[in-house]
């Protein structure tokens, strides 16, 4: 990346697969211009619903094995559009602490009349709290791969606690759609759950490359969101050009295996590597990598010195991580190279 004209090898950017400048996409995106222009032109319901945008519900349903997909121009409209619309006012929510903000915001709009905040991945503390929750509706909500933290949920035994106590598990899966499981098909084949009480939700502007957002689910589950989504009823439909993009893109992520298989060979290389440094590197099989570096002032200096040898890593402070947990956000894409993080690894070591 280029940034104020000088050149930096980025570890700073969501397109881990790095489709967003593959020339399929880009060809998909001109030729759906030239026949559609550029904006939807008004709300989905109204008249701004397309093609490209119906072709791209059908291809994700078919190929994730959902009755429907419902598109959102984006995952924060998505999260903020589905709480509200499936949460009642009598409801109980249970939500990982580490939870990305759009489900946080979900939540809050939802306003449900109980809330449980669990400290993250803590499955016992959530049972406890699921036996003693006397609500009649219950929903347990999110991340599947923690944006800053790049571990996974344990969503199968989420999948048990939602079983056991009749409550349904709403997934965000922005960091493991297109990275996680066969065909890149995310979290839910990662850990070969099929479930009619998880409600999922993945972003396309993260491995996909391009921008966007969906939800799969039952017929009268989607329908329901198409009738009860503020989101999705009071904003301007996605523009064509993006749709179009976002199919080519599936083609991508079903085939280029080697992607991910380049994905995890760097993971595995910058894990060994950094065992030598003096800050722990959270343990991680994502495509994100934290490395945990405690305080502001350390953060921003590493993160300055990285600078200075050509490197972007971004530096992640609190409110964004809980207090004394700044880190630097390392993320990996498909197109660095071995070389790539041995020039990390080595300028991390000058630094430490
Ligand atoms: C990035 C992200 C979102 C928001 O998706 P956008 O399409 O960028 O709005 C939602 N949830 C999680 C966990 C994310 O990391």
């Amino acid at each position: 990346m280029h940034v104020d004209g000088i050149p930096l090898l980025a570890f700073a950017s969501n397109d881990y697969l790095g489709l967003a400048n593959h020339p399929d996409l880009i060809a998909a995106a001109h030729a759906a211009l030239d026949h559609y222009g550029v904006g939807a032109g008004a709300s989905a319901l109204i008249s701004g619903h397309s093609v490209p945008v119906a072709e791209l519900e059908l291809a994700l349903a078919r190929w994730l094995g959902f009755e429907r997909c419902l598109h959102f121009s984006t995952g924060y409209m998505a999260n903020l559009g589905i709480l509200p619309a499936l949460i009642g006012r009598d409801a109980a929510v249970f939500s990982d602490a580490l939870n990305h903000a759009c489900l946080i915001d979900g939540i809050r709009l939802a306003s449900p009349q109980s809330l449980t905040i669990y400290p993250h991945g803590d499955v016992e503390h959530l049972q406890r709290a699921l036996s003693n929750c006397p609500a009649g509706e219950k929903w347990i909500v999110t991340d599947a791969v923690f944006s800053m933290d790049g571990d996974m949920a344990p969503l199968p035994a989420l999948v048990a606690l939602a079983d056991q106590h009749d409550a349904m598990l709403i997934v965000d899966d922005a960091h493991g759609f297109g990275v996680l499981g066969e065909e890149g098909r995310g979290s839910l084949a990662h850990h070969a759950i099929h479930s009619g009480r998880v409600l999922y939700m993945a972003t396309l502007g993260k491995a996909a490359g391009v921008f966007g957002a969906f939800v799969g689910g039952s017929y009268d589950l989607i329908e329901w969101l198409m009738q009860r989504s503020r989101t999705y009823i009071f904003t301007t439909g996605t523009p064509p050009v993006l749709a179009a993009a976002c199919l080519a893109s599936l083609q991508h992520i079903r085939q280029d295996q080697f992607r991910r298989n380049r994905l995890s060979q760097l993971a595995r290389q910058l894990q060994d590597g950094a065992r030598d440094l003096p800050w722990a590197l959270l343990p991680s099989r994502t495509a994100i990598h934290p490395l945990m570096l405690g305080d502001n002032t350390t953060v921003m200096r590493i993160a300055k010195g990285l600078q200075d040898r050509g490197l972007w890593v971004p530096a992640i402070r609190p409110p964004t991580v809980p207090p004394g947990s700044a880190r630097l956000r390392i993320s990996l894409s498909a197109l660095h190279l071995p070389q790539d993080v041995t020039y990390l690894l080595d300028a991390l070591k000058e630094l430490a």
